[in-house]
């Protein structure tokens, strides 16, 4: 499904962040990319959807690269891939309803969503979304009336409701505490499982990679050190 090869990233003012980077991953695996912080995870994930630009080298989606895809072809392969971050990105002063309608604005022209014109058929699209992550009851509040882990629950919603076929989590739960951590890597586990949401994690700590990744990719200073499948440690053990 992605395939980098060769990739390498310098920002403008420098910094080297990933270097003749080699990676592919097939349609349904839940990779966790695990380093230290400022190793080159971040960037790496976002130059699968082209957030960033990469310096050299070739990112493909489908057979797609891009690298080079521009207009239509690269807001299609946005479409499909589905993104959420460690602050969780939604609009705070919204409804939970209007944060998940977000998520279609690639499905109609931009001036009907600046309106807000959504069709009922997305509405429907948005509560399923929220009733997957087990949060219907809030789709009327505010974003900022909700706790961490509820708001991170509803930027998952706002993920699904793009129909995504991957996921690209950015320190899903760093500012989250322990048992909430839990409850949102289970609702990204479950998504990935039942719905088949290829699935693409930046963690910090080795032990939830383990507990619920089926392969882990360890980054630092911008190379990949290591790359195994947990099926295979098990068969070890
Ligand atoms: P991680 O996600 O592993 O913490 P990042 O991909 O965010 O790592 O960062 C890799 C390196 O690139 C770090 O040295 C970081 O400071 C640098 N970096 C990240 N974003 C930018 C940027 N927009 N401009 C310049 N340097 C950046
Ligand atoms: P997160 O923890 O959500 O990945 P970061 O704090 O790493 O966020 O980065 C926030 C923003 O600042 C990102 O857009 C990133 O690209 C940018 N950034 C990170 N490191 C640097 C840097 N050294 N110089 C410039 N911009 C940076």
């Amino acid at each position: 499904m992605i395939e980098f090869t060769g990739v390498s990233k310098v920002y403008p003012n420098g910094t080297k962040a990933l270097n003749d980077v080699n990676l592919k991953i097939e349609e349904g695996e839940f990779v966790a990319i695990i380093g230290l912080s400022g190793a080159g995870k971040s960037t790496l994930l976002r130059l699968i959807n082209q957030l960033i630009p990469a310096t050299s080298g070739k990112i493909s989606f489908d057979g797609i690269n891009v690298t080079t895809a521009g207009g239509k072809e690269l807001r299609n392969v946005r479409r499909q891939i589905g993104m959420i971050f460690q602050g969780f990105n939604i609009v705070k002063r919204a409804s939970v309803l209007t944060n998940v309608l977000s998520g279609r604005v690639a499905y109609h022209p931009t001036w009907k969503t600046i309106l807000g014109l959504f069709p009922e058929e997305d509405k429907q699209i948005a509560y399923r979304a929220l009733q997957r992550v087990d949060i219907l009851e809030k789709v009327h509040s505010r974003a900022s009336d909700l706790s961490g882990g509820q708001q991170q629950r509803v930027a998952i919603a706002r993920a699904l409701a793009q129909e995504p076929r991957l996921m690209l989590a950015d320190e899903p739960v760093a500012s989250l505490d322990p048992i909430t951590t839990i409850q949102v890597m289970d609702y990204l586990k479950k998504i990935n499982a039942e719905d088949g949401i290829t699935t693409i994690a930046n963690l910090h700590h080795v032990d939830l990679a383990l507990e619920y990744a089926s392969r882990v990719v360890g980054v630092k200073e911008g190379h990949i050190v290591y790359d195994v499948q947990i099926k295979d440690i098990e068969k070890q053990t």
